[in-house]
């Protein structure tokens, strides 16, 4: 487990995309039924074994598709991403959400999204949730492929780069410009959350408890982010008043929220906004 400092000054905010800023069922299932959908006619997977192969993928590579590329199946990505994620009904399923606007905007910290989705995928679902402008920029798939590249980390043995692994955190991070131990990290997946919080990232698992997950709180949805991390919305501390701010909440705040764990005790005073920048997205 990575240590963390006692307290630290956070100065971004990376947000997983999918059931961590919106929790909808059927998207999860829709995709699932996708990808093994393609598994079978494109790929020409016998019917019986596209379940196991699916889910023992997913588990070992961070995603499917790293799995299926990591196995040798030749995948063309965009056609990948067009038929998983392009073929979502998004303006059935998704809606404009005014209260996770408002909570996003309040937060006085660059955000950006760190999914292992294409752009597009992530672009539609924040346009349609209407959110998108509150994002400095989207690190997705793409991004983390071209950046791996350039640095030597996507290569024939490691074609495909995803969360949760150390190397797609530490590109986050560069993507973003920030540092691992004053950035926080929210996402609804107890293997990725605890890859972020090996990076020395604080890490908050959304939307679930687990007691496998390395984390340092745990929390029902975003929405009590205000009750459960304080700290976040906490004036930014003058040279003469940088004491007694609580990201994390006390003992107090947590026990009045339901469902939320805090794993351990860091105390966290807030910063002030850092510069504003925009993250280089690759296309296709
Ligand atoms: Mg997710």
């Amino acid at each position: 487990m990575a240590a963390h400092p006692h307290s630290f000054y956070p100065t971004c905010l990376l947000l997983d995309l999918d059931d961590t800023l919106y929790q909808v069922e059927e998207i999860p299932n829709i995709v699932r039924s996708n990808i093994q959908g393609y598994m079978r006619t494109k790929l020409k997977i016998p019917e019986e074994n596209i379940a196991s192969v699916c889910l023992e993928y997913y588990t070992k590579y961070g995603t499917t598709m790293a799995g299926l590329v990591a196995n040798g199946y030749s995948i063309d990505f965009d056609d990948w991403h067009a038929e998983v994620h392009g073929t979502l009904p998004y303006s059935r399923l998704l809606k404009r959400d005014d209260q996770l606007r408002a909570l996003l905007e309040s937060i006085p910290l660059p955000k950006f999204i760190f999914t292992n989705a294409d752009q597009k995928h992530a672009e539609t679902c924040l346009d349609l949730m209407g959110v998108a402008d509150l994002f400095q920029g989207i690190i997705c798939f793409e991004s983390l492929m071209e950046e791996g590249r350039k640095q030597g980390v996507v290569n024939d043995n490691k074609p495909v780069i995803c969360k949760p692994t150390q190397q797609a955190m530490e590109l986050a991070l560069k993507a973003a410009g920030a540092e691992a131990v004053t950035t926080v990290f929210c996402d609804d997946s107890a293997r990725n959350v605890s890859g972020g919080h090996a990076a020395g990232m604080f890490s908050v698992l959304v939307g679930r408890t687990s007691n496998d997950c390395d984390s340092h709180l745990q929390v029902p949805s975003l929405h009590t982010l205000r009750e459960a991390m304080p700290g976040l919305w906490s004036v930014p501390p003058s040279t003469d008043n940088k004491e007694g701010l609580h990201v994390a909440g006390t003992d107090e705040d947590a026990s009045r929220v339901p469902h939320v764990v805090r794993r351990q005790g860091v105390s966290v005073e807030c910063a002030a906004p850092s510069r504003r920048r925009e993250v280089k997205v690759a296309a296709g």
